[in-house]
C-alpha cells in the first residue's frame, strides 16, 4: 500500500478508538518508515511501503486497534518540549502535568540552585523537566516503583540533566533524608477514586499502572499524607505543588490549609479545570 491508502484507510479504522487518528496513522507509519519526519510524510504519499515496513506498521496498527496507548506503541512521548521514553508501567506524561511544572518555574522566577523533591516520579517528566529548566537546581526524585526508576533515569540520561538528580526507591518520604531541607516537594500522586477506577477509558484502565493511579476511596489517601509529612522535609516559605484530579482542588487545598500552608492557590489547565494546588509552608 501508499503512504496515501494507508492514511485514508486507517484514520477511518481508528475514528472510534483514537481522538487523533491522523495524528496516530502518521506516528506509527513515521516509525514503520524508520524514524523519518512529517515532511517526508508529506512529500511521499504515492510512496508504497516495503514489504517489511508495511508488516512492521500493521503489527503496531493492531495494538492501536486494540486501543493500546500510542506513546506505549511507538515508546515515546513529548512533554515540555522534552522526549521521554515511556513503556507499560509508567503513567504516559499528560498535558495537564505541564500546567503544574510551568507553574513552579514560574514562581521560581529565576532563582537558582533550588533542592526539589519530586514525589512518585514516573517516567521523570516532572523530576526531568524541572532539572532542565531550572538553572542548577538539584532533585531527589523518588518512587516506589523499580520500573518507574528505570524509566525515569533512563530519561534523565537522555535529557542530560542525570548529573543533578539522585532517584531513590521510597515509599513517599520514607527513605528521604530530612536533613537537607527543600525549596519545592511536588507531586502528581494517584488521585482517582477507587470507585472511579472501573469507569475509566479503557486504554487508561487496562494498560497504565493501577498503582499510579488509585488514590484511596476518596482519592485523597497521598495528599493527606504528602502534606502532613511534608513539613518536616520543607525549608520555611518552602513550595508545596501538587496536580489535583479535576474536581479536587477545593478539598486539597483545605488539607493544606489544615496542615499550616499559607498563600494557597490554584491554577486552571488548558480545559478549564483547577488543576494545580501550590501552597506555601510557614511555621
Ligand atoms: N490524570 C490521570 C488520569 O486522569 C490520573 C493521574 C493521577 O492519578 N495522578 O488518567
Amino acid at each position: 500500500m501508499t503512504i496515501k491508502e494507508i492514511i485514508i484507510k486507517y484514520c477511518q479504522q481508528l475514528e472510534n478508538i483514537s481522538d487523533t487518528p491522523r495524528l496516530d496513522v502518521e506516528l506509527l507509519l513515521k516509525k514503520a518508515l524508520g524514524d523519518v519526519d512529517s515532511m517526508y510524510i508529506r512529500m511521499n504519499l504515492d510512496k508504497a511501503l516495503s514489504d517489511e515496513q508495511e508488516k512492521y506498521f500493521l503489527e503496531m496498527m493492531k495494538d492501536r486497534l486494540n486501543e493500546r496507548p500510542i506513546a506505549y506503541i511507538i515508546g515515546n512521548r513529548e512533554f515540555m518540549g522534552l522526549d521521554f521514553f515511556v513503556k507499560e508501567g509508567v503513567l504516559i506524561p499528560r498535558p495537564d502535568t505541564e500546567t503544574l511544572v510551568e507553574e513552579i518555574i514560574n514562581i521560581c522566577n529565576n532563582k537558582t540552585g533550588l533542592n526539589i523533591l519530586d514525589i512518585g516520579t514516573g517516567s521523570g517528566a516532572i523530576t526531568v523537566s524541572l532539572a532542565k529548566y531550572l538553572d542548577k537546581s538539584h532533585v531527589v526524585s523518588v518512587d516506589i516503583s523499580d520500573i518507574a526508576l528505570e524509566i525515569a533515569s533512563k530519561n534523565a540520561i537522555s535529557n542530560k540533566v542525570d548529573e543533578r538528580i539522585d532517584f531513590i526507591k521510597s515509599d513517599v518520604f520514607s527513605n528521604v533524608s530530612d536533613e537537607t531541607k527543600f525549596d519545592i516537594i511536588v507531586s502528581n500522586p494517584p488521585y482517582i477514586r477507587k470507585s472511579d477506577i472501573s469507569g475509566l477509558d479503557r486504554q487508561v484502565k487496562d494498560f497504565e499502572p493501577y498503582n499510579a493511579l488509585e488514590g484511596g476511596e476518596d482519592g485523597l489517601d497521598f495528599y493527606r499524607r504528602i502534606t502532613e509529612e511534608s513539613r518536616q522535609f520543607l525549608k520555611q516559605g518552602g513550595i508545596l505543588a501538587y496536580e489535583v484530579g479535576h474536581d479536587q482542588a477545593s478539598d486539597v487545598s483545605k488539607i493544606m490549609q489544615q496542615n499550616g500552608f499559607k498563600g494557597i492557590y490554584t491554577k486552571c489547565d488548558l480545559q478549564g479545570f483547577e488543576r494545580v494546588v501550590i501552597g506555601f509552608y510557614n511555621n
